[in-house]
């Protein structure tokens, strides 16, 4: 049975806590008031001491994030060094080591996923060139449906190293420059402008002319343009990609935050997620932890739900909260009520909705993994074109213009 104690201040990230609740003698089920005059009882997480949790603790969510970002970015290494050693192959005139191309670098080709999406939809036709670009952007549109705008915090290369970044920043200088709101605000609609024009230009885009461009020179290789882009960067491009990775260390997420269009993309369709971070105010403490480790500035600790479309799902809210089934990637709770901030009422609500950090990495390697297999059992996953064309474009890339 839970025994009470009234008014003391609590912070979750502070050791005395822990041997404040130690003294009580709590087995796993700790209990306090909370600060602020209203008693709350914590029920501290299994796993959690001091504010933290074991890396190696299978609950630990951002060890199975971190571990997803990591074989996300070293895959997409191992790509583009394979793709690249593949148009090696065709600008050297096969005087190189001939590799297999890899469909899957047109993950970085979203305008042709979004071309290829559109000329399905109206015409019920799997096209031919660079459906691979198609499938990923459909599995990371799936993903967003499901799992909130999981892509970006879980997967996405540069969501990565964008926070790779912003952590640096925050270990040398002790913290991130937040924007006033005044200027956060209009710069986050940049990256919804940028989205609205990219898609103004494919909506007009009749099916013809989207095939006509797949199959133009340009279009054929529209993957080595992009890969050309950065080999033989201009001035210009170079300024402002040096501009964003120095902005980055100072400041949270600047390119998926303000000028991002995929994100925002995802952004908007993960509001019609059922799976949302979901506060239980019986069993929260009012920390407020939570709201401080929001990489997106979010005010977790006064929702029931978070809503925003600036959630990436990273679950870093999630891993700081003290308190059991106060925080979670969850459905809507169950009816039951939970009198006093009974525990097992609580529980009971939660019990069968919540997405683990657990879950949520298996749900994207089903979602990834299905769609890409599926892909390629129907035969659809490749571009097969013959060698000819590769040998007859790809050493003249760089002459090919946009039609
Ligand atoms: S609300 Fe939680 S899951 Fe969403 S962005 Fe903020 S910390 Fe990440
Ligand atoms: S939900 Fe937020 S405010 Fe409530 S206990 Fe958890 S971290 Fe603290």
């Amino acid at each position: 049975m839970l025994c009470e104690l009234h008014t003391l201040a609590i912070n979750p990230f502070d050791n005395e806590m822990t041997e404040t609740q130690n003294l009580i003698g709590g087995s796993g089920q700790d209990e306090a008031a909370a600060a602020g005059g209203a008693r709350k009882i914590l029920v501290r997480r299994p796993g959690m001491a001091a504010g933290r949790m074991s890396w190696r603790d299978w609950r630990n969510v951002r060890t199975w994030r971190h571990t997803a970002q990591l074989a996300f970015a070293l895959l997409n290494v191992f790509l583009c060094a394979q793709f690249y050693l593949w148009v090696r192959y065709y600008e050297t005139g096969g005087r190189t080591l001939k590799v297999a191309r890899p469909d899957g670098v047109e993950g970085w080709l979203p305008i042709a996923g979004l071309m290829n999406l559109k000329y399905t939809l109206l015409t019920w036709t799997i096209p031919p060139i660079h459906a691979a670009a198609m499938f990923l952007l459909a599995a990371f549109l799936l993903i967003s449906l499901l799992g909130k705008k999981a892509f970006c915090s879980w997967l996405c290369p540069v969501g990565t190293l964008s926070e790779a970044l912003w952590r640096l920043g925050q270990r040398l200088f002790g913290r991130n420059v937040s924007l006033p709101r005044w200027l956060d605000v209009p710069l986050r609609a940049l990256k919804y402008l940028l989205l609205a024009a990219f898609l103004y230009i494919v909506a007009v885009m009749p099916a013809e002319a989207i095939e006509s461009f797949m199959a133009s020179p340009y279009g054929l290789i529209a993957d080595v343009k992009m890969l050309n882009f950065f080999r033989y960067i201009g001035g210009s491009a170079a300024i402002t990609i040096g501009a964003l990775i120095v902005g980055s260390v100072f400041i949270t997420n600047l390119w998926c935050r303000y000028l991002c269009p995929y994100g925002a993309l995802l952004g908007l369709v993960s509001m019609a997620s059922p799976f949302k971070v979901r506060r239980d105010a019986e069993a929260c403490i009012d920390c407020g932890g939570c709201a401080k480790a929001c990489p997106a500035r979010l005010p977790v600790d006064q929702k029931s739900r978070v809503r925003s479309a600036e959630c990436t799902a990273c679950l870093s809210c999630v891993a700081v909260c003290p308190a059991q089934n106060a925080l979670q990637l969850a459905l809507p709770p169950g009816k039951t009520t939970a009198a006093g901030g009974d525990a097992v009422g609580i529980a009971r609500r939660w019990r069968g909705r919540v997405l683990s950090g657990a879950m949520l990495a298996l749900l994207l390697a089903l979602v990834v993994g299905g769609v890409i297999g599926a892909a390629k059992w129907s035969g659809h996953w490749q571009t097969r074109l013959p060698e000819e064309v590769y040998q007859e474009l790809l050493p003249r890339a760089q002459q090919l213009g946009h039609p």
